[in-house]
């Protein structure tokens, strides 16, 4: 292959680098996920970045946006068709049943975080490629699981500070209401047919809830007299609903009801929820999930009901607004004052140092000293070495004094000064 000299490359459209100024923030998230996952008993687990294509044919179902125009779908040199992952749960299900999970005290609690794929028009706050950070709960139908889980979430953001978050949650009973209960939509839809989108009437077999989620001002007016499924459920599946409310109001976290919240997978069964935020434009949801009680045994598993919720980690940032993030500390700049032998004396501090866990940095770039002392500052070391051919001196920046010192013991002294050495 041929390649122009002249041409620059760029990132694909609806992707981006992480620099490594946006990294301290999005570690800050990580963290945070961590602590409040982790604290609530959930363990970090990752999946391949690709699956089998049927997982998502079969998980996230056939008549979603997801699976019918969103994956990033190929062949493998094996002939195999594969996925990138466009979503965190069905994954999990399948690595649930795989690794025989429900062997384990139950619920398994499960956190990850990482990247995911969607073929989507790019725009602010929505790329080809994201990351989610996500939780699940698989093993467990008590209304607990699902009103912690929402609790986690909204936890999370709190923790982040993003601004004007709403939840709004729920509930898409489970299948066997939802049959009788789509039928009366059904109905509805098609006895305004021609009043709707073109997208949501092709769809009315296949998907007829999605027409809750269409913007067209035509189907949003027929969609406010349509049947609710809340209205539907069936008295299990209420019961459970509204202990989900209770402990959520019990623990004093503000909700609206939303009857028209369905969400884009198929999967979800009983509690859905989402929470979006004010400060984000057009693209307002950071998070949501639900319960999903049928899908481990969609995917070949034994039947175990799950709830589990993915958030945006870039929409978080966006909606967290600016924070300062105190910049890494450097406790030792080595700097060089002379030739090659000062050279090589000064990367063996640089590494004596860093064998000691102090965070080292060594001149790279040929400054002068006068540079180099620059860069020291700069970097905001705390101590900078001057490594000389014959004779080295060490400088405490927070006081400005300055020592001559062998350069074998300019680790021991820091060391010792600071308390921590022999
Ligand atoms: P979903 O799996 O569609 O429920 O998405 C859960 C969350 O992931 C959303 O609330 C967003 O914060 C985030 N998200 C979904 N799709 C994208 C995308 N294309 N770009 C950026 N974030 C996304």
């Amino acid at each position: 292959m041929v390649y122009r000299v002249a041409e620059r490359l760029q990132a694909p459209r609806g992707t981006f680098d992480v620099l490594p100024d946006d990294s301290e923030r999005r570690e800050a998230v990580e963290s945070a996920a961590r602590r409040v996952l982790g604290g609530a008993g959930y363990r970090r687990i990752e999946t391949p970045a690709f699956e089998a294509t049927e997982l998502f044919a079969r998980g996230v179902g056939d008549s979603t946006d997801i699976v019918q125009k969103e994956m990033y779908t190929f062949e493998d040199g094996g002939g195999r068709s594969l996925t990138l992952r466009p979503e965190g749960t069905a994954p999990i299900c399948r690595a649930y049943a795989e690794h025989g999970m429900h062997r384990l005290p139950q619920p398994v609690k499960l956190w990850y975080l990482g990247s995911f794929f969607r073929y989507e028009r790019a725009q602010a706050g929505r790329y080809r490629q994201f990351w989610q950070v996500g939780a699940e709960a698989i093993g467990s139908d008590d209304p607990a699981v699902d009103a912690e889980s929402i609790l986690l979430l909204a936890t999370l953001l709190d923790e982040l500070d993003v601004r004007e978050v709403r939840l709004r949650i729920g509930s898409l009973g489970s299948p066997d209401s939802r049959v009788a209960y789509r039928e009366r939509l059904v109905a509805h839809l098609r006895a305004h047919e021609e009043e709707l989108a073109e997208e949501v009437r092709v769809r009315i077999d296949l998907n007829p809830l999605r027409a809750f989620d269409s913007d067209h001002p035509g189907t949003r007016e027929v969609m406010r007299e349509a049947p609710r499924m809340i209205d539907a459920l069936s008295p299990q599946d209420a019961e459970h609903f509204a202990a989900v409310r209770a402990m959520l109001d019990a623990a004093g976290q503000p909700y609206e009801v939303d009857p028209t919240l369905v969400r884009g997978l198929d999967y979800y069964t009983r509690t859905v929820f989402e929470l979006t935020s004010d400060a984000l434009g057009a693209q307002s949801g950071v998070g949501g999930g639900g319960r999903y009680d049928g899908l481990v045994e969609q995917l070949g598993g034994r039947q175990a009901p799950g709830m589990g919720w993915a958030a945006g980690v870039e929409r978080i940032l966006l909606a967290a607004g600016e924070q300062p993030v105190a910049a890494p500390e450097v406790d030792l700049f080595v700097a060089v004052d002379g030739g090659d032998g000062a050279r090589t004396a000064a990367f063996a501090v640089a590494a004596e140092g860093r064998r000691a866990r102090m965070h080292a940095q060594l001149e790279l770039a040929g400054r002068s000293l006068k540079g180099q002392l620059k860069q020291a500052a700069r970097v905001r070391a705390r101590y900078v070495a001057v490594v000389g051919d014959t004779s080295s001196a060490l400088r405490d920046m927070d006081t400005g004094e300055q020592t001559d010192v062998e350069t074998e013991t300019i680790v021991a002294r820091i060391l010792r000064e600071r308390g921590l050495g022999a």
